[in-house]
């Protein structure tokens, strides 16, 4: 830092504090930290209790502990991998850690005797209990046997930044919390008795012990209401300001009629259901307006709103508009682009994949052909975005499976297609229901249609949750499915924010499921495959020539193989209702009864358990989300992924849903008496990775 500067610590960009270099600003910068007063409000995802050593006797699956015991014996063993195996005991019980990646120094130094400190989950293997990829420490002679007297903050991170220099800068940032302005009226603070800013802030990074898998891990904490309102309450006049924008700008009106969509209903072997032909026709009266369209589009897994989106796209391009299809992966943005190829190059139409995995040479044709207006629709991830991107005119940008998603982001979109006056239309569409009470404050800058019915001959999907020590009898009818000509999922779960992780875990389970099923072909679909790789995957897959696919929650959304029609969850405990709901989706939408097999490791928390009854009594996307409200109580581990809140840092609209009558009234208090603290609380909790823009917009 610079002597002479007198900028406040807290405004100071993140480069220019000690040990940030280039690459490590601009990994914060990917989460969303530019100056370093960010770094206060970027909050843990969850935390680790390693203020107590316990016994091995003590331990049970799926809890993280620290613990420590003696080397009885270290093996490296050769089975679907090479892997090393470090048998712990301490006279109460035995644990085994086990590592696919390990150096001969590491192996060395695990001599029999030896005392070892490691921190991990805890999962049963067999009979025996095990840790994979602890976190370890050989204890020599002398060594303090100190513990941590804090809880340890996990962060949200992002691909190549570890949790230390990540918290080393969280600290440097808690020195100076004192000097963070209180945004929120006084009076309002008072009348809701919250704590001071700093307070819960501190708190909140560095919990004492006690407050462990209390309050506080269920975001109920003081300190944590203190800051989801403090939230809510930037969103609520972030939300506002965008529709008050919006409302003074123009778009093309698009009177002509959707002749390519008559043409293609002639194609298809089926007929709109009547919830379909209901929504297109509120999208086109939006789209014969000057100004712009900005209609979120609700319909549960399997309901069609992909048919709905290029009705609208046809109506564009009818009126000689090109449009942007973004889909929130890679993988779903492929399987729209083969989807749409497929049904609009019979009408002559030209659609234009845009991927970021394509090389400046791979892109240039198709780049041009959108600016020369050759390319009607463009179908990619937020790639479609980029500058080097451009359209002869682009009337319709569609979204889809809005939840991926933050409402700054749509409007950085919007941006980026005006043209002149013109700004474009905007369609997003959603699986997840919206509450009322929420919709003002998620989605309050947006108009809201519903497809309410699935199409006719779909059969009910059976679902079953079977304890994992029954695995065999779920690989068996895996064989026997695959023997039937069906197609099956294997998805492989972890709460670990780690995607490599992730990925190793499926991994494993391709490897594991190969040996186990030599007669099935077995692919494996992760987020760290390159694009072409996932591509000829799930072609490989929707072919038919893949009979099991192994994979990750990447195939959360939207993918669409008819032929599969059995899944089988690994670990479903761990997910939340509507995340289960979404992935089962994946099944179901062909003529063949389909399944899907939750496979739990036992035992079952109250919770979950209701989370899993629930899945095996409805298939009703609303009754689900009533039931996920109602099972969001006590319970919820903090920082699980809660699929249709908007990406909120503390506050979940869905928990903190008894806010949202004070969030609303202290918004109107502000834009009434306090104006010029809007831009403040928007930059405070508004920049999010993808949001750089939230801020620009709301300044011009
Ligand atoms: P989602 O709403 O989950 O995005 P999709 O658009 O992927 O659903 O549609 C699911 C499946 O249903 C697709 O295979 C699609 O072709 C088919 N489909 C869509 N509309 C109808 C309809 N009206 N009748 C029969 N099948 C339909
Ligand atoms: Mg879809």
């Amino acid at each position: 830092m610079d002597d002479n500067d007198t900028t406040p610590f807290l405004q100071q960009p993140l480069c220019k504090l000690k040990g940030v270099g280039n690459s490590l600003a601009e990994k914060l910068e990917r989460l969303g930290l530019t100056v370093a007063g960010d770094l206060l409000f970027h909050l843990p995802l969850r935390y680790q209790d390693r203020t107590r050593i316990h016994s091995l006797g003590e331990l049970d699956p799926g809890q993280e502990v620290l613990t420590e015991g003696f080397i009885d014996t270290t093996e490296v063993v050769l089975r679907a991998r090479r892997m090393l195996l470090c048998h712990l005991s301490d006279g109460s019980g035995t644990l085994s850690l086990r590592f696919f990646h390990f150096t001969n120094g590491q192996r060395n130094a695990m001599r029999s005797g030896a005392r070892l400190r490691c921190f991990g989950e805890v999962r049963q293997a067999g009979y025996r209990l095990e840790m994979v990829h602890p976190e370890y420490r050989i204890i020599t002679a002398g060594d303090e046997v100190l513990v941590d007297n804090t809880l340890t903050p996990t962060y949200p991170s992002t691909e190549g930044l570890q949790q230390r220099p990540l918290r080393r800068l969280i600290e440097l940032a808690l020195a100076q919390v004192e000097t963070l302005p209180e945004l929120l009226p006084e009076p309002t603070l008072a009348s809701l008795g919250f704590l001071p800013l700093a307070d819960s802030i501190r708190l909140l990074h560095h919990p004492p012990p006690e407050l462990a898998n209390q309050a506080l891990l269920e975001g109920r904490h003081p300190a944590q209401l203190r800051l989801a309102f403090e939230e809510l309450v930037a969103h609520q006049l972030g939300v506002q300001q965008a529709r008050q924008q919006l409302r003074q700008v123009a778009a093309p009106a698009m009177t002509a009629p959707n002749t390519h969509f008559e043409a293609l209903l002639q194609q298809l072997p089926f007929a709109p259901t009547a919830a379909q032909t209901r929504v297109i026709a509120e999208i086109t009266r939006d789209l014969h307006q000057p100004h712009p369209m900005n209609r979120l589009v609700q319909g549960d897994v399997g309901s069609g709103k992909t048919l709905v989106a290029v009705a609208a796209a046809l109506h564009v391009i009818a009126n000689g508009w090109q449009v942007a299809f973004m889909a929130p992966t890679e993988l779903l943005a492929e399987q729209h682009y083969r989807n749409l190829s497929h049904w609009l190059e019979p009408l002559g139409l030209e659609v234009v994949f845009i991927s970021g995995g394509q090389t400046p040479k791979q892109r240039r044709r198709k780049v041009e052909n959108l600016l020369l207006g050759i390319g009607h629709i463009a179908v990619g991830t937020h790639a479609l975005f980029q500058k080097s991107v451009e359209f002869l005119q682009l009337g319709l940008i569609i979204i889809d499976e809005q939840h991926r998603f933050g409402v700054y982001q749509r409007l950085a979109l919007r941006e980026k297609g005006r043209q002149g006056e013109h700004y474009p239309h905007q369609l997003v569409m959603t699986a997840t229901p919206i509450p009322r009470t929420m919709a003002m404050t998620t989605y309050g800058d947006l108009d809201y249609s519903v497809i309410d019915e699935l199409p006719p001959g779909r059969t009910p999907i059976r679902t079953v949750a079977i304890n994992n020590e029954r695995r065999d009898e779920v690989i068996g009818r895996i064989e026997r499915a695959c023997a039937e000509g069906r197609q099956v999922y294997w998805v492989c779960t972890l709460i670990e924010e780690s995607e490599v992780l992730q990925c190793q875990a499926a991994e494993l389970s391709a490897a594991l499921l190969t040996e186990r099923l030599p007669g099935v072909t077995v692919g494996l679909v992760h987020g760290r495959l390159h694009g072409s790789e996932k591509e000829r995957v799930m072609q490989a897959f929707s072919s038919g020539d893949t009979q099991l696919l192994v994979a990750t929650t990447v195939i959360e959304v939207g993918v669409d193989v008819p032929n599969a029609s059995l899944m089988v969850i690994e670990n479903a405990e761990r997910l939340g209702l509507s995340q289960l709901h979404q992935l089962r989706g994946r099944v179901g939408r062909g003529t063949t009864a389909s399944s899907c097999v939750l496979l739990y490791q036992a035992p079952l928390g109250r919770t979950a358990r209701k989370r899993l009854d629930a899945l095996r009594q409805s298939t009703d996307g609303f009754e689900i989300a009533n039931i996920d409200l109602e099972l969001r109580g006590p319970g919820e581990v903090l920082g699980t992924r809660q699929t249709g809140d908007v990406r909120l840092r503390v506050a979940s609209i869905l928990r903190d849903q008894h806010l949202l009558p004070a969030v609303q009234e202290t918004a109107r208090t502000i834009v009434e008496h306090y104006p010029e603290r809007i831009p403040q609380l928007i930059r405070r909790w508004l920049q999010q990775p993808g949001n750089e823009t939230a801020t620009r917009f709301f300044q011009s």
